[in-house]
């Protein structure tokens, strides 16, 4: 199918030496306002350099962005409720467990833990739901996946808007700027870790935040604890790897999390998504002491659970949704699911194996893992499935209809690239923000809180920014 464009917020390309002089100011704006990351290649603590980002702002039609931002509380409260139904989480992953380690790891210390009765019933969640547009069903949102951990780029895509409104501004488009929606992503998600930590209410307590041992999108880390610092100057928040967990906390008699003395109020995790991330048993003892504790975890280990794609292609199969979600409005949210089929040993199983291998072109195979690079597409979706067709290992894997984005022609930006870059074509994913405070019983607060942009070339499978794929964007609002 080919793929429908979009027209670019002004027409490209751009004059040379206009361009070379806008990029030149840009590449200054971004370093200035922390649109950056560290330098994997050299890595030093002392510096910066620019994220990833696209020039001008990317579109994407206003009823649906709109819809997105409408939905995530609804969407907020779907997860919490499927991270609170022990039965339909342990029936959804059975399978799952028996052939991937690191989700049966995670499930294992859900299960200890609530034998053990559980310390702290509230969870904090700051989530993201993320889509492409569909460009056969007339450009309509569509959920790629829902991030219940470490969701990024909420505190950097919060400076975004400001920095297209300050390039449009110097190309004499400033009129443009009134088609661009604010981005409140970073004092939205901030918020819900303060509520987090006033619920959990002892004054002397402080805030983890679980990082990995190099932090390399450390803008987007650290403008969440300056934030925090300048609303609540009495919060005082440390950085640790879960082998410093592990090497540093305690439980004390009351179950409380210290760390140098402090109780922990709330543990937020930016680090402990991923295999890697556990490279011995003290990373797991370190999650599972925390899980124990009476902190309040983003995310509590249901919430990660839940965000699994196994649980996603279990909340598509018909019936499910009804399950959590008020009849009324089950219909608007089915219509942002797409096509995903589960690949355990049954007869639907068999037909999505039969449906894949006929035309592989038209389907994601996506393992449980979060962070991009997991994926599988085309020939490899066929080669995957031969491989595995009568192998357990398949039951690891959700198959997944590929959304097919319209494009955009854009310039994007990068650290040691060509100026000016050549005109690409390019698709984006929209993420929308969530922020959910609750116990099994009791939501305390649950809203909507900003969004992100995130923009690939046309022809990349994936486009994660931290990965080196995807640039930064922010979305220029198209009327129909
Ligand atoms: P991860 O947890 O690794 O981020 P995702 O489900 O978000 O996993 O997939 C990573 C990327 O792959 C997405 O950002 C998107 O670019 C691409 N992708 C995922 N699912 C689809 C799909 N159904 N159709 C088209 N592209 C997809
Ligand atoms: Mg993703």
């Amino acid at each position: 199918m080919t793929q429908a464009r979009l027209a670019s917020c002004i027409p490209l390309p751009l004059e040379h030496k206009v361009l070379v002089t806008v990029i030149e100011k840009a590449k200054d704006w971004a370093l200035m306002h922390g649109v950056g990351m560290r330098d994997k290649k050299h890595f030093t603590k002392d510096a910066i350099q620019i994220a990833p980002f696209v020039l001008l702002p990317s579109p994407f039609p206003r009823t649906e962005f709109n819809k997105a931002i409408e939905l995530q509380p609804i969407l907020n409260e779907l997860m919490h409720k499927v991270a609170h139904d022990d039965d339909f989480l342990e029936h959804t992953l059975q399978n799952t467990l028996q052939v991937d380690e690191f989700t049966a790891k995670l499930f294992e210390i859900w299960v200890k833990v609530k034998d053990e009765g559980i310390t702290q019933s509230l969870s904090l969640g700051l989530f993201r739901s993320d889509y492409l547009l569909q460009y056969p069903e007339g450009n309509k949102i569509k959920q790629v996946e829902f991030n219940t951990v470490a969701s990024s780029f909420g505190a950097i895509s919060s400076n975004l808007p400001d920095m297209s409104r300050y390039i449009l501004r110097q190309l004499g488009h400033g009129d443009l700027i009134k088609n661009m929606p604010e981005n409140r992503a970073l004092s939205g998600l901030c918020s819900g870790i303060i509520e987090a930590y006033d619920l959990f209410g002892v004054p002397s307590a402080i805030v983890l935040f679980v990082v990995e041992e190099v932090s390399y999108n450390i803008c987007d880390q650290r403008f969440h604890e300056f934030e925090i610092s300048e609303k609540r100057p009495d919060i005082m928040i440390y950085r640790k790897t879960l082998n410093e967990i592990f090497e540093e906390t305690t439980l004390n008699d009351k179950k409380q999390l210290m760390l140098e003395g402090y109780p922990v109020a709330v543990v937020y995790y930016r680090s402990g998504y991923e295999p890697a991330q556990y490279p011995s048993s003290k990373e797991w003892d370190a999650r599972l002491r925390v899980e124990r504790s009476s902190a309040v975890k983003c995310p509590s280990i249901h919430y990660q659970l839940a965000g699994t794609k196994k649980v996603q292609q279990a909340l598509a199969a018909p019936g499910a949704l009804e399950q959590f979600v008020r009849a009324e409005l089950c219909a608007r949210v089915r219509d942002i699911f797409t096509g995903l089929y589960s690949l355990d040993f049954d007869e639907s199983g068999e037909r999505a194996v039969d449906m894949a291998l006929e035309d592989a072109e038209r389907f994601v195979l996506k393992p449980q893992r979060e962070g991009g690079g997991n994926n599988l597409y085309g020939a490899d979706v066929r080669a995957a499935l031969l491989r595995m067709r009568r192998a357990r290992e398949r039951a690891a894997y959700v198959l997944m209809e590929r959304i097919v984005p319209p494009t955009v022609a854009g310039y994007v930006v990068r650290p040691g690239g060509a100026v000016p870059p050549p005109v690409t074509d390019l698709v984006s994913e929209l993420g929308i923000f969530g922020v959910i405070i609750g116990t099994r019983d009791k939501i305390y607060c649950n809203r909507q809180a900003g969004h992100m942009l995130r923009t690939k070339l046309a022809d990349a499978n994936e486009g994660g920014v931290a990965a080196g794929l995807g640039a930064l964007d922010s979305p220029y609002l198209l009327d129909a």
